[in-house]
């Protein structure tokens, strides 16, 4: 659909365009231009005291003073080539911006804008030296350090572009010229990347090849030539096969990171938008295990909470604008393309983050990629919007200026995603070596289990209740954390103990606070960090009312064995580490909370005073240490009320153990704002053996816990006041056991 229909179609389309328009005269007031410098490193752009991204703002013609949020303010390198690096990028966006603003009013201005900002690129583009400042491991680019960077610098010009070229708007010869060379030095420049990428270094898999492809793709787009593409889709290192070995058969990127699945999701469909130009329908396009664009929008769903928020696994941010918008563009092609409405929670958050309660109005993504009369905002379907995606196979749709699909597969009915839930997790069943996946009649279609990247997210189906990822996949590459066992908590919409994301990676906190082990819900052992270490499931039972996992890592130390045991019942959450290890050594359990915690810490014969020294190593220095006890009996109850500024959060009830020293302490908190202390508690023992247990539940109200010492084995006691349950620990795992009203 082109931007003037919706602009007949949609009401939201008609202020967005006045919007954008007004951003766009502010544009043309200041006379803005290209930068003749190239841009740095963009992961430069931060505070080097607060470690908060600095202030950008694309309407300053040009920058020497960087503001930090705090009110810090710095000049100078790196700073300066960073702040051009957003500059580019947002002179590409405003060519992007005039094309679509051009296509929807015919406003002739608008086009000249565009047509400028491209020519004036394509002019400077020679001019840029390769880059001299570029940190060593980087492919170098021109307009940029990274080739990366330039790679999707290019896919924005190059979309604005084509959309200008769509709307015949006229190049005269001496323009075309100049954009024929830029094009032509891109194109040898990206080949080339590609080639190294994928045969001299060997690593094809890279979230860098798929935006050699995407950048590359919209060169032959531009030049029409189908030929070029295709064999790009098919080659070593293509489309294709970038699919089949960058996602895991679960559609989740190897790295096991939301930001780096997304950041390649979205180059792929940037290529396939590109195909479609030259009569290639890719949207469908599958990887050897059935990888799909479809399969990982919809992974991003079943991983987002109630509201849509996602989790920051790995490396990537924890909220940033630019994400948001990246996360805006994927999820409305996805909604034109494959028309699945479960995309509309991942739109509604994006959006919230960008916009505030606008919804779709004012932003670009919806006017270029958006269809539909729904206003982006969550529960606010526009009437009329039923079944306007259900289009018969065979039929063709036309989504966007520039996507135009034959839709070759049926799209998805609304409810269809929760039977492609079930369809997946029976798939799953056969995909645990040396484990056990129990699925009870009528399993739960609220969790969700990833055997390949190896998360899985527990749930009930009370979406104001506790929801529990756990990490036990792989490392992740160069974008991995020291996170295995790792278990991020949500009640309802609320984080409770979510990932912290990881800091632009100029800042120093990248390599020394956010990987680390101490950083996580986990456990480190002898004061440092875990190895860069793969888990694996060891059961695996999900029914409506009752969930059960048993995680293990033997790679994490050299010489021990931690293993995580997660029950997740209809009202609270049982969480069970064991350590075992061949010598004694500090085992350090981390729990790291949102809000703000009132420990009731019981009578004086539960704990007396004492503590431990968190270290220095592996990140343990940004650690503060604020108050600290020592548990004197085993199987008491010790309470974590944690509240957040809208109210009561979550308890957790910890069973205490004999000599574990229990701290509260203090650490850099959430990616987008380390400045902001997150509270935890860290439980400590120097032993062979540790155990840990602890029980979540949302609200005020704790469960009751009691411990019981029995021949065949001692028994952890949980009781809501109605009900006691009783839980012990076997070969086989946890079993709960039938309780034998005499022995109370
Ligand atoms: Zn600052
Ligand atoms: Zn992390």
């Amino acid at each position: 659909m082109k931007v003037k229909a919706k602009l007949n179609s949609y009401a939201w389309s008609v202020q967005t365009i006045d919007i954008l328009k007004a951003e766009l005269d502010q544009v043309i007031d200041r006379r803005l231009d290209v930068p003749l410098e190239p841009g740095g490193w963009w992961h430069q752009f931060v505070c080097p005291e607060h470690h908060t991204e600095l202030v950008f703002d694309p309407l300053e013609a040009d920058g020497s003073t960087f503001r930090c949020p705090h009110g810090c303010e710095w000049g100078g390198e790196p700073y300066r080539g960073a702040w051009l690096v957003f500059k580019h990028q947002a002179m590409a966006r405003y060519a992007l911006q005039s094309a679509a603003v051009y296509a929807g009013t015919g406003e002739k201005g608008y086009a000249d804008l565009g047509k400028r900002l491209i020519v004036r690129y394509a002019e400077q583009f020679p001019l840029y030296p390769v880059h001299p400042d570029a940190q060593p491991w980087m492919l170098k680019g021109r307009a940029f350090h990274q080739a990366l960077t330039e790679a999707i610098w290019a896919t924005t010009l190059l979309r604005g572009y084509l959309l200008l070229r769509d709307e015949d708007v006229w190049f005269d010869e001496a323009d075309i010229r100049k954009i024929d060379r830029f094009l032509h030095m891109l194109e040898s420049s990206m080949t080339e990347y590609h080639h190294i990428l994928s045969r001299e270094r060997g690593n094809p898999e890279n979230n860098y090849t798929a935006w050699l492809i995407a950048a590359l793709f919209c060169i032959y787009a531009v030049q029409g030539d189908t030929k070029k593409l295709k064999r790009l889709v098919e080659q070593e290192g293509g489309l294709r096969h970038h699919l089949t070995i960058a996602v895991k058969p679960d559609q989740l990127e190897f790295e096991g990171s939301i930001y780096y699945h997304v950041f390649v999701l979205r180059a792929y469909l940037i290529a396939a938008e590109m195909g479609s130009r030259v009569g290639e329908e890719l949207f469908s396009l599958r990887g050897e295990q059935g990888q799909c664009m479809q399969g990982m929008l919809s992974v991003l769903v079943r991983l987002s909470d109630p509201d849509g928020f996602l989790p920051a696994l790995h490396d990537g941010p924890y909220r940033r604008v630019p994400f948001a918008r990246e996360i805006a563009e994927i999820a409305e092609i996805g909604l034109s393309v494959y028309g699945d409405k479960s995309y509309r929670r991942l739109l509604g958050h994006a959006y919230r983050e960008l916009n505030g309660e606008a919804g779709r109005i004012g932003m670009l993504e919806a006017l270029l990629y958006g269809t539909g009369s729904w206003e982006g905002r969550i529960g606010m379907a526009a009437p009329g919007m039923r079944g306007s995606h259900n289009l018969k196979t065979g039929e063709i749709w036309e989504t966007g200026d520039v996507i135009e699909v034959q839709v070759t597969r049926e799209v998805p009915r609304p409810g269809d995603a929760m039977q492609a839930d079930r369809d997946l997790t029976a798939h799953e069943a056969g995909g645990i070596e040396g484990g056990t996946v129990n699925h009870a009649v009528g399993e739960s279609p609220y969790s969700v289990f990833l055997p390949h990247s190896g998360f899985a997210l527990l749930r009930t189906n009370d979406p104001q209740g506790l929801q529990a990822l756990i990490d036990f996949g792989p490392h992740g590459g160069s974008h991995g954390h020291f996170d295995k066992l790792n278990l991020m908590i949500h009640a309802g919409d609320q984080p409770l103990s979510p990932d912290r994301g990881t800091v632009p990676y100029g800042s120093v906190l990248k390599k020394e606070w956010y990987p680390h082990t101490a950083c996580h819900n986990t456990v480190s052992v002898g004061g440092r960090s875990q190895n860069p270490a793969e888990g694996k499931c060891m059961r695996y039972e999900s029914a409506p009312n009752r969930s059960y996992i048993w995680v293990r890592t033997d790679e994490a130390y050299d010489h021990g064995i931690l293993d995580r045991h997660l029950i997740m019942a209809e009202d609270w959450l049982l969480d069970w580490f064991e350590v075992d290890l061949d010598e004694p050594a500090a085992v350090d359990w981390w729990f790291h909370y949102v809000g703000t915690g009132l420990l009731r810490e019981g009578s004086g014969e539960v704990q007396h005073s004492g503590s431990a020294e968190p270290g220095n190593e592996d990140g343990h220095a940004y650690v503060k240490e604020r108050s600290s006890n020592v548990w004197s009996r085993d199987g008491m109850q010790v309470d974590l009320h944690i509240a957040n500024e809208s109210g009561a959060l979550a308890v957790a009830s910890f069973a205490t153990f004999e000599g574990t020293v229990c701290s509260r302490v203090e650490s850099p908190g959430l990616a987008d704002d380390p400045s902001r202390p997150m509270e935890g508690i860290r439980l400590h023992r120097l032993d062979s053996k540790a155990r840990f247990i602890v029980v979540y539940r949302a609200g005020n109200e704790p469960i009751s816990l009691g411990w019981t010492y029995a021949a065949d084995g001692d028994w952890l006691q949980l009781s809501d006041g109605r009900t006691t349950r009783s839980f012990t620990m076997t070969n086989n795992g946890l079993k709960e056991r039938v309780l034998d009203e005499n022995l109370v």
